[in-house]
């Protein structure tokens, strides 16, 4: 059965459209309608700013790897976000949409308090800040700076994907004590690989099935993994 999905953002007139198993007919006439559509989605939005320049880094303040940030996203978290793109990613999935952000030596490196200054434009209405790569995690004392200056500027849900499952993370977080920071900090986790053959069955965040959405909060607060 074809589903369609239609979504208008009134904050600034973007119409969202998902759907599955239309025909390509049906999808001419329907840009016919509304007009030609452009493909976007996790990771892969619109329009991306690019890195802010930040000349006057200094040696000790916190630096990340990133390729753009972006604002007034609708499909990575719950909400509306302001995202984060980390640049670098030692995994492979095969079929991954966003091969530009796999290269360490790509992107440009930013003074973690002047991306959360930009992440957190009072000009941008939102719901909280996602981070996503890329790998966040592949640099995790960066990702953990930014969280904490996040925290420190008043950001209230902070939600980060990531390749890896939570069970991976915690292994790794027993050598990288930053990694075991940031999931004792953050809110949210979109975890797991992206999987080409259950790219049929993602939810409204995710790339492929087999990702899960995990209310870290709840998790913590529990002790047992809780799906969002
Ligand atoms: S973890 Fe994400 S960025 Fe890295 S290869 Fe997989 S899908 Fe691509």
């Amino acid at each position: 059965m074809s589903e369609l999905t239609m979504l208008i953002d009134t904050t600034n007139g973007v119409m969202l459209l998902e759907h599955s198993h239309l025909s390509a007919d049906v999808l001419d006439k329907f840009a016919a309608i509304a007009g030609e559509g452009k493909e976007c989605g996790c990771a892969r939005p619109l329009d991306v700013i690019p890195a802010p320049i930040t000349p006057d880094i200094q040696t000790e303040e916190a630096r990340v790897r990133i390729a753009g940030y972006y604002h007034n996203s609708l499909v990575e978290g719950p909400g509306r976000r302001s995202s984060a793109l980390f640049q670098f990613c030692p995994l492979s999935c095969k079929g991954c949409w966003v091969p530009h952000l796999h290269s360490p030596d790509s992107g440009q490196l930013v003074s973690v308090t002047t991306l959360a200054e930009k992440l957190l434009d009072p000009s941008f209405e939102r719901d909280g800040v996602s981070i996503l790569g890329g790998e966040p995690f592949a640099q995790s004392e960066s990702l953990l700076a930014l969280v904490k200056e996040l925290r420190r500027a008043g950001c209230k849900h902070i939600l980060c994907y990531t390749g890896y499952t939570l069970e991976t993370l915690a292994r790794q977080a027993e050598t990288q004590p930053a990694i075991g920071e940031v999931l004792a900090d953050i809110d949210m986790l979109i975890d797991g690989p992206y999987v080409v053959a259950l790219a049929g069955g993602a939810g409204a965040w995710t790339g492929s099935g087999n990702q899960r959405v995990i209310d870290l909060c709840e998790t913590r607060r529990t002790g047992r993994i809780v799906l969002y």
